[in-house]
């Protein structure tokens, strides 16, 4: 793997996204409950950190089954929880470190009502003690393990690529979209896998979710929302042109993507007043396209967010204090919004 610029491999303390330290980091939290999800291809752990208490939901049905009902609560509960429940998923693309570095900071928010730079976030740590909040900050181990950087500040498109998507044996850097064509990576095909893929080549993002043979990150994952029925998964991904959340997604019920038309609206206006500079142009998946978020919702009814990190690359430049505080507005606004509202359309509840 080549060292394109070392900055990428260089941090100031507060941001913390190694796969040994953010392990360790979780380990050590003593107010929340550090859990395992599962294991990697490359058979490393997929760390976990629950704050607030379980509530279990007793359920008659199957979500499908439940809403061919039309009687949601089979599925959710006869009885609501006292306190709502998030997950947020970080980093399925190993390379994506921005959501890992957030999330390590949210938690120490959690703890001590401060980030790792000693900055307060006293209605943060308010808020989210409303809820139940499950994190898993890396999600996908081996390409974070893989592909080294933690950070691409001051970087362009390629370096994007090429820690990414990775190398060809031809010397070629993968682009996205093109990347996709192929899936699973060959590994054997590349002089350089990216952080993209787990050591099986697989793109998380776009399993085959049907199958038997689920990696082991996607099989942890849903099994993970499967016990916690969130109300809301997040997952949180980085690009050259963020921040901004993909939104709606068009094979899920309408009144879920009003939701996350309204929460992608009211963070993009937290950023904007913040000088954060969210990106406006409309952000929607692609037609059709049934993706990790996707599958997290038909497993668990969740309401599905994607949040696109920006990278700071020489385009559109931010510097890591500035992606940091992208990511705790963004929480505070979806966790507020959260406790406000709750996150399930009217007719599920
Ligand atoms: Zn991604």
């Amino acid at each position: 793997m080549e060292v394109r610029n070392p900055g990428f491999f260089e941090t100031p303390s507060f941001w913390v996204t190694e796969y040994g330290e953010v392990l360790e980091a979780l380990r050590a939290r003593p107010k929340g409950s550090c859990e395992t999800a599962g294991t990697s291809a490359g058979g490393r752990e997929i760390g976990c950190i629950a704050y607030g208490e379980f509530e279990e939901v007793k359920r008659t049905a199957t979500f499908s089954s439940a809403i061919g009902a039309g009687y949601p609560p089979a599925f959710f509960g006869e009885t609501r929880r006292r306190k709502p429940v998030l997950a947020i998923v970080s980093s399925i693309h190993g390379s994506e470190v921005e959501g890992c570095a957030t999330l390590m900071n949210f938690i120490h928010v959690i703890e001590t009502g401060r980030d790792l730079r000693g900055r307060p976030w006293s209605n943060l740590q308010r808020l989210a003690s409303q809820m139940r909040i499950v994190m898993v900050p890396l999600a996908q181990p081996d390409g974070r393990v893989r592909c080294g950087i933690t950070n691409l500040v001051g970087g362009d498109i390629d370096d994007v690529y090429y820690y990414g998507q990775g190398v060809t044996r031809a010397g070629e850097i993968l682009r996205w979209p093109e990347c996709k064509r192929r899936h699973p990576v060959a590994a054997e095909e590349m002089a350089f896998l990216g952080g993209y893929y787990n050591d099986d080549g697989v793109n998380i993002q776009h399993e085959d979710f049907f199958s038997p043979t689920l990696a082991p990150e996607t099989r942890s994952l849903l099994d993970l929302v499967r016990r916690e029925v969130p109300d809301c998964v997040l997952s949180l991904h980085s690009c050259g042109a963020g921040p901004f959340f993909i939104a709606p997604d068009n094979l899920i019920a309408q009144s879920y993507q009003y939701l996350q038309l309204q929460l992608a609206t009211i963070v993009a206006a937290r950023h904007r007043m913040a000088g954060l500079r969210p990106n406006d142009s409309p952000r929607t998946g692609p037609v059709g396209g049934f993706h990790f978020q996707t599958a997290v919702h038909y497993a668990s009814g969740a309401l599905p967010l994607l949040f696109e990190f920006p990278h700071g690359l020489r385009g559109k430049p931010y510097t890591l204090d500035e992606i940091l505080d992208t990511g705790l507005t963004m929480l505070e606004e979806v966790i507020g919004f959260g406790t406000a509202w709750g996150y399930l359309p009217p007719e599920m509840r």
